[in-house]
């Protein structure tokens, strides 16, 4: 499903190139529980922004689903970024001003649903992961781990195959962020590709394979 070969990163900053990472290959299959793991500042998720064509590579060759990223379009690599692929992160990126319905259904706009498939396919999304009692909550009237359950729904909403989750429990107390891993060991369960990023072990343990990812490198798959 994923597939890095001799991948190289780097930013220019004021005329400086800053080696980011640095000849990364690795395969994750379909149906794989993924952990990366590696210090602040390794290039973890320099590496997811990759893997979701948020971002290119220096050099080396990404394929995903099969295809080459080089060799997709700009309208390709939009659909599976949008279609494909859902995105958790630490800090949630809900959207303030509408209830967890609306942000859940808010790919489902974009995706030319009708409002009513929307309000059943994101009620149904809500109430899996067991906030059929907050459906007209905003978010800053939910937990932290409600929050996130919110963005997990969200991310489900358009049914993508892989999910990629960068430090989804970095701002939660351990009890929630294990319940979190829970949630996602049930999707893996249910087929969804699950790469998660952490920096903790006891999140990481979760995963069926850890990825090491040190100075920009992979030191151990
Ligand atoms: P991690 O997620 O493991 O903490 P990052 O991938 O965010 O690591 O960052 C890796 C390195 O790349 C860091 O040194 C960071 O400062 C640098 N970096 C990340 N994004 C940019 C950018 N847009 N421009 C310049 N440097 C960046
Ligand atoms: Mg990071």
């Amino acid at each position: 499903m994923i597939e890095f070969t001799n991948v190289s990163k780097s930013y220019q900053v004021g005329g400086t190139t800053i080696p980011v990472l640095r000849d990364i290959s690795f395969q994750i299959g379909s149906g794989e529980f993924v952990s990366i793991m590696g210090p602040s500042g390794s290039g973890k998720s320099t590496l997811m922004h990759i893997i979701g064509c948020l971002d290119t590579p220096t050099s080396g060759q990404v394929s995903l689903f099969g295809a080459s990223l080089a060799s997709m379009t700009r309208d390709e690599l939009a659909r599976t970024r949008n279609r494909e692929i859902g995105f958790v992160f630490q800090n949630f990126h809900l959207i303030a001003r509408m209830t967890a319905l609306r942000n859940v259904e808010l790919p489902l706009v974009y995706a030319g649903w009708r409002r009513s498939k929307r309000i059943e396919r994101a009620t149904q999304l809500l109430t899996d992961v067991g906030l059929e009692h907050r459906l007209n909550h905003y978010p800053n009237e939910l937990s932290g781990g409600q929050k996130q359950r919110v963005a997990i729904a969200r991310a489900l909403a358009t049914g993508p195959s892989l999910i990629l989750a960068d430090e989804p429990t970095g701002a939660l107390d351990t009890a929630t962020g294990t319940e979190i891993m829970g949630l996602f060991q049930r999707l893996n369960q249910q087929g969804v590709t699950v790469v998660v990023v952490t920096h903790d072990d006891s999140i990481a343990r979760y995963a069926s394979r850890i990825i090491h990812v040190r100075d920009g490198e992979v030191v151990d798959n």
